[in-house]
Order: structure tokens, then sequence, then C-alpha cells
């Protein structure tokens, strides 16, 4: 595999850089002396997921709205990872014009930015831009299925209307741009009240409250283990050569009931479990094919789900300890 060198001592800018995935991305750029930026509004994000960070590393907090731009004070980035979206569909839905926004002016405020400093820009991507996808797996040539009108639109249609920008912007001014197409992942810093299928379910479990199982639970996801995410993201910002978008995911589908089951096992729970509608346009099924990004960037998860969700559910355990009061919602 072809890699940059990993070079120390840079400036680096996450944003949401306090969130789930962008703390992780965070502990390690600095870890290797970069100094990292974390750039939030901390809408769904948390201080606290920097806190042990911010006291042993060069990392700087910056509390903001990319849709208000980025601070002109913050020094030149060599590179800026675009995280900032709420992930979740209960969090991303609750202010959908905010979500539209952060996904159009929030990433033109981002690219108008690494344009000026010269930096490569990574974007977090989903799986969601297949929508409910009629090609399984799915392969970042199908073009995906997706309601441009729907509960998820904002989402959906945002984080497609984030691809085509960023593309046509590094197309027309030379940017170097890294772009990853994540699939559902999980992982400690995750919130109890998250509202995502894994989450849920620990809580759930850990409190003997009922395990809610939307629709007749057939309905399938692939999981990835945050290390492996991050490691993945981290060779495709490296790359030299992965042009256009990546899936970065787990390719071992899993339905919800397995999920479920598989939760309970793990924690002894006697939960029951117990069905909810489905909520409208959610996907049947999503696995991603990572052909590209074994190939390109010599990439493969190796966390299996019960190993991941072990190392999870002691995170919120201790999470449940150190807030009682915590529930999903
Ligand atoms: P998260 O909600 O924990 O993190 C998002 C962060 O962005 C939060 O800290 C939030 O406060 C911040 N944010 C939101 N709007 C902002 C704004 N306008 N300005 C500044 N900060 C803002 O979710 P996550 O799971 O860590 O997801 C991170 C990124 O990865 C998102 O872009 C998401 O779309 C993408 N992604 C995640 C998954 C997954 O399964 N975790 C899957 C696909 C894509
Ligand atoms: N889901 C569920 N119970 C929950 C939360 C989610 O059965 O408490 C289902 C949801 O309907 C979907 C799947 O789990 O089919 C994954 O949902 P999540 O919100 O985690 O992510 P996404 O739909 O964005 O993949």
């Amino acid at each position: 595999m072809d890699q940059r060198e990993v070079s120390e001592n840079r400036n680096i800018l996450i944003t949401g850089g306090a969130g789930f995935l962008g703390s992780h991305l965070a502990e390690l750029l600095a870890s290797r002396g970069n100094h990292v930026f974390c750039l939030d509004n901390l809408q769904t994000g948390r201080r606290e997921n920097l806190t042990n960070l911010e006291a042993n590393t060069r990392l700087t907090f910056v509390r903001h709205d990319i849709i208000d731009g980025i601070p002109d004070a913050l020094p030149a980035f060599s590179e800026i990872y675009n995280l900032a979206c709420p992930a979740s569909p209960v969090h991303y839905q609750a202010d959908a014009v905010s979500t539209a926004l952060v996904n159009s002016t929030g990433v033109w405020n981002v690219l108008r930015r690494a344009e000026r400093d010269g930096a490569r820009v990574f974007q977090a991507s989903t799986s969601e831009v297949y929508g409910d996808p009629h090609v399984h797996p799915q392969r970042e040539d199908y073009w995906g299925n997706v309601n441009p009108i729907g509960p998820r639109s904002c989402y959906d249609e945002g984080k497609r209307f984030a691809e085509t920008l960023c593309t046509d912007f590094a197309r027309e001014r030379g940017l170097t741009l890294r772009m990853a197409r994540i699939f559902n992942t999980y992982g400690p810093r995750m919130r109890c009240d998250d509202g995502r299928v894994v989450s849920n379910f620990i809580v759930q479990a850990l409190l003997g409250q009922p395990l809610t199982l939307y629709g007749d639970g057939t309905q399938t996801r692939s999981f990835c283990y945050a290390d492996d995410l991050i490691r993945g993201i981290d060779r495709l910002m490296q790359s030299p050569t992965a042009e256009g978008p990546v899936n970065l995911g787990n390719p071992i589908e899993f339905s919800m009931e397995e999920l479920a089951r598989l939760v309970l096992d793990i924690t002894g729970s006697g939960s029951r479990i117990i069905r909810l509608p489905l909520p409208t346009d959610d996907p049947r099924r999503r696995r991603p094919d990572i052909g590209k990004a074994s190939r390109l960037l010599d990439w493969q998860p190796q966390t299996a789900l019960r190993d991941g969700l072990v190392k999870t559910i002691e995170y919120f355990r201790g999470e449940l300890g150190r807030h009682p009061a915590a529930s999903i919602n």
C-alpha cells in the first residue's frame, strides 16, 4: 500500500471534534504530536469526550458552529476533517433545517477555508447516500435510492449534496479531497441518549427496560467498531491515490432482531423485546462492498461484532454508573 508519510507537528482541524467519532480521531492525530483543533457547537458532542486529551496533549477546543464560518483567528491548517453533523436519526431530525444547512453552508465554509490554507480535506459522508438500496451489497458506483423530501432527507440528501459540492470544488479549484461513506459505527463515547440502535439496546438491557425493536426486526445493518473505522479514515486521508468516495464499514450483516438477542446474551439481561412501528423510509438492508478500501488502502475491519459489543457494553456500564439518572430519552 502506498501511503503518504505520516507527519507530525501539523495544525489539524476536526469539525465535530467533540462528537463520538471526532473525539476518537482527535486522540489518534494528537498522539502523533500534531496540534489538533476540535471545533464543535456541542449540538450532540460533549466537552467531556476531550477533557483527558486536553490535559495531556496539544489539543484546543473551539465552541463554534460551522454554518457561521470557520473563525479567522485560528491558524492555517494542513488538514481539515469535516465531521460536523449530527449522525443519529433522532438528533438530525430534531432540527432538520440546521442539518440541511450544516451539509451545505457548513461544508461550503469548510471548503473555502481549506482553499485559503491549502489544506487537504476529509469529508465524512455516509452509507445513507444509498438510501433504501436496490443493489446489495452497496458499491461506490451505485447511485442510491433516496427520498428527497422525507424525514431522513435533511441528512441523506444533505450528505449527497455535500459530496457534490466537495467533488465539484475539488475538481474546479484543485483541492485534495478524501471522502468516506461511513456505514453504521458504534463504540465507547456514544451518548446514552444517542438514539441509534446499538446504544438504545445496550442501555435498555443494562437498565432492565424492554428493548425497542422497530418493525419486524428483519431489517439489516452492518456494524463497524470505532477503532477499525478511525484506522480506515486515517489510511484514506494519507492515501495519495484514493479519489472519489470510499466505503468504510464492516461487511458482515446482522438483522436488528439478531442484534437485540446478542445484546441480551452478552449483558445477561432479563429485558424483553417489544415491537414498535418501523420509522418512515427506514432502509431495509445495508451492507458495504469494501473492495475499493481493501484494494486502495489495504484496510479491513478487525473487530467482530461480539467483541466490539463487549467493550461498548463495559463503557455504557461505566456511563450509567457515573450518571445513574441517564436513559435513552
Ligand atoms: P456525533 O453526533 O457524535 O458527532 C457529530 C459532531 O458534530 C457532534 O459533536 C456535534 O456537536 C457536531 N456538530 C453538529 N453540527 C455542528 C455544527 N453546525 N457546527 C459544529 N459542530 C457541529 O456523530 P458521529 O457518529 O461522531 O458522526 C460524525 C460524522 O460521521 C458525521 O458527519 C456523521 O454524518 C458521519 N457518520 C457517522 C456514522 C456513524 O455510524 N457513527 C455513519 C455515517 C456517517
Ligand atoms: N432501530 C430499532 N430500535 C431502536 C433504534 C433503531 O429497531 O431503538 C432500528 C432502526 O429502525 C433501523 C436500525 O435499527 O432499522 C438502525 O437504526 P439506527 O438509528 O441505529 O441507524 P440508521 O437507520 O441510520 O442506519
